[in-house]
């Protein structure tokens, strides 16, 4: 698809699998009302990939199409959609921005949700998501289970050695990080926080990771972090181990500003965060490199109400949203936030998560009749 006349940014879509695809497209219905200065190219939803093309053509589809947008806005995949990968990785999208900010309206489980509003700073590219994994044999086969220590007890203390590293039927899987890719996650992360401390935020950085049991990986993380937060002044710093920082998110979310987190605890801890605003329906999400970024919400596909009808777009376009303000275009932004925040403060037409009986296309609808 070419871009429209005059067009000055463009934007990829790639609607994704299962739900996802409902979101996406009620999503574009509200940008294409809006008449932006920016030429859409919409690929097929992920059951259309299959049908159309070799997963092949597909994922090479993929990969041409972030290489000539300025961004993509994604839905999110189960695996059917192919190449997704080369977003994040083939990109290098190595910060992974989950802003949590609840909205009247929104359907909190919390006694107190006014003021929850931080951003968790996901690490996108390492930890255990490089996926790899084995039979624990391999790991015997290394000499790595030769080490005098596991589990914090001395190979004498464990009945039978470590023998059941080459002999009982057993898995592994990699946790690693890179010291440049931890530094330049936590310098984005610093001056994230330093942007906010502008805009009256704390200009606070919160780091956790489950230090004290992995103290040369989840450790290290955070003494980087550390080490990056001392060189900016205004960003005061502070860290918790994984599952204290857990209990905090619920039962102090107000005292966060910024967060960064390893990929696995940032993937967990935001559907947690998204829990106390009101559900994964009102989390978005965007992933940037160094000179390109992508946008989707932090759910998945939501598999269970897929062909529904009801799943609530408003994590896609609170992508959308971020995307905007990616793109330039601030005051479209602006009036697309303003617009869903319309909708929930008149709370007449939302979504069943939300406990309304709207369609996603109903409260894609109520958000164009609320833009200005
Ligand atoms: P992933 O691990 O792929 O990121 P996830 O755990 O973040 O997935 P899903 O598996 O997509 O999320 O959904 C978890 C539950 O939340 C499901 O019951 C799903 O229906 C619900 N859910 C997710 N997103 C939405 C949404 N936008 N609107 C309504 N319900 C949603």
């Amino acid at each position: 698809m070419a871009n429209s006349p005059g067009a000055q940014s463009t934007v990829g879509v790639l609607p994704g699998d299962d739900a996802a695809p409902e979101a996406v497209h009620a999503s574009m219905t509200v940008l294409q009302a809006m008449e932006l200065p920016i030429g859409f190219e919409v690929l097929p939803d992920g059951a259309d990939f299959a049908a159309r093309m070799s997963r092949e053509e597909g994922t090479q589809l993929v990969i041409d199409t972030a290489e000539r947008c300025d961004t993509v806005l994604f839905g999110s995949t189960n695996g059917q959609t192919p190449g997704v990968g080369y977003f994040r990785w083939g990109k290098q999208t190595f910060a992974n921005v989950r802003p949590i900010k609840w909205r009247p309206g929104f359907r909190s489980p919390m006694a107190q949700p006014e003021g929850i509003d931080y951003i968790i700073v996901r690490e996108n590219l390492e930890d255990l998501y490089a996926g790899i994994e084995g039979d624990l044999s391999e790991v015997a086969a290394s000499g790595l289970a030769d080490r005098p220590r596991f589990g914090g007890v001395s190979r004498t203390q464990v009945p039978g050695g470590f023998s059941h590293f080459a002999e009982a039927e057993g898995r592994y899987a990699i946790k690693y990080f890179t010291r440049a890719n931890v530094e330049r996650v936590a310098h984005f992360a610093c001056r994230l926080a330093q942007q906010r401390k502008a805009e009256g935020y704390p200009g606070k950085l919160t780091c956790s990771a489950k230090t004290n049991v992995l103290s040369r990986t989840d450790g290290w993380f955070v003494e980087i972090a550390a080490e990056v937060a001392s060189g900016y002044s205004d960003v005061e710093f502070e860290s918790f181990i994984a599952d204290d920082f857990a209990r905090r998110l619920v039962a102090s979310p107000h005292d966060l500003d910024v967060v960064l987190l390893p990929n696995l605890y940032g993937d967990i801890f935001s559907d947690e965060g998204a829990g106390t605003i009101g559900g994964l329906g009102l989390a978005p999400s965007g992933c940037f490199g160094e000179d390109w970024a992508y946008f989707e919400s932090v759910h998945g596909t939501a598999p269970d109400i897929a062909g529904m009808h009801r799943i609530n777009p408003t994590a896609t376009m609170l992508s959308a949203v971020m995307m905007l303000h990616h793109l330039g275009h601030h005051d479209q932004a602006s009036a697309l936030e303003s617009a869903i925040d319309a909708v929930y403060a008149e709370g007449q037409t939302l979504t069943p998560d939300q406990g309304g009986s709207a369609s996603t296309e109903d409260f894609a609808q109520a958000v164009i009749d609320a833009l200005p």
